[in-house]
């Protein structure tokens, strides 16, 4: 198997268009089973790990954050839980230390797995996923990034270079259901992102659908219903109501890991859980 290990962006791009058959690798904890399985035996490895700027992040022009996407679950729990708390608290969930020190965002987001992680939470905060190639850069809102089960918005000669969170809006928060407390994968997840100066409630459901995906309904009743001005106590009902309009979003199956039932009724509990935190903490001032 022929291994690539470019050292600058520019090579890695030209790498990638001469070399279609060589798959590229990250941190490998997602190939690397796929390798080891023999579920798949590509003509050759394309390395991203040699390039500087994958690895790091910057503040962004617009106070936001341009996350390289080389950048490891690890550094994002140690460095960014001011600039992305949302993405540092899914972080925290990830597998084990092993897998958070290897494992990158924009491996996350290459497997494409209606399971990832960061997903969730990079829809509700509407996330944008920056692709290059020989033929130039895209910006894609991560909410058009994933296209089906494990399949992207990603042509065969791109390269994920970065994402890019806006600036913190308000309070975000994350949950995940496994079947233990770690090394899981998650039978259902949800974050939920405030966003107080525009009045408007971001989303984003994982594995609970053929694609992470958000639960417009529910953003919409959520931001009509919350007392932004008054910051009044959440309503039981709207709660529920909130709770109805994720459940009816999401369209889960029945697999190993848990049924479809189940699935929506997890949901509810996370949609509860996490819409609480986040309004309590918009409401007193205090994260909870
Ligand atoms: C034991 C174990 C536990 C795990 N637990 C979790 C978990 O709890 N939550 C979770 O979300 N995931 C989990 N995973 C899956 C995995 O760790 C994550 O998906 C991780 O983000 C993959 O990143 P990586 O850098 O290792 O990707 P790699 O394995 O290197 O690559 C994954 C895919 O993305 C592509 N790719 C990588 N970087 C780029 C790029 N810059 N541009 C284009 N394509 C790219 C690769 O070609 C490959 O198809 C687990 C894996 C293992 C083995």
């Amino acid at each position: 198997m022929e291994f690539l290990a470019p050292t600058t962006w520019a090579d890695e791009l030209a790498a990638r268009s001469e070399h279609p058959g060589a798959v590229p690798i990250a941190g490998g904890t997602d190939l690397m089973v796929e390798l080891n399985f023999d579920r798949h035996r590509p003509a050759g490895l394309l390395d991203l790990t040699r390039v500087p700027e994958l690895r790091d992040w910057q503040r962004s022009e617009d106070a936001g954050v341009r996350l390289g996407a080389g950048v490891t679950f690890a550094r994002v729990m140690t460095e960014l839980s001011g600039l992305a708390p949302g993405l540092a608290m899914a972080s925290r969930t990830v597998g084990s230390p092993q897998i958070r020190v290897r494992g990158t965002l924009g491996g996350n987001l290459g497997s494409a797995s209606p399971a990832g992680d960061a997903h969730p939470v990079l829809l509700a905060v509407d996330a944008v996923v920056e692709v290059e190639s020989v033929r130039g850069t895209r910006r894609i809102p991560v909410a058009e990034f994933f296209t089906g089960v494990k399949r992207s918005a990603l042509e065969p000669d791109e390269l994920i270079a970065a994402v890019l969170l806006p600036p913190v809006a308000g309070p975000q928060q994350f949950a995940k259901i496994g079947t233990r407390n770690a090394m899981v994968i998650a039978v259902a997840s949800f974050a939920i992102a405030l966003h107080p100066g525009a009045r408007r409630v971001g989303t984003g459901i994982g594995s609970a659908a053929p694609t992470p995906r958000v639960a417009t309904a529910a953003e919409d009743l959520l931001a009509g219903e919350l007392d932004w001005d008054g910051r009044s106590p959440l309503d039981a009902s709207v709660v529920r109501r909130f709770g109805e309009l994720v459940a009816a979003a999401a369209d889960p199956i029945d697999d190993v890991r848990g049924s479809a039932a189940y699935r929506r009724r997890a949901l509810a509990v996370m949609e509860a859980r996490t819409a609480t935190w986040a309004w309590d903490e918009y409401r007193t001032g205090v994260g909870s």
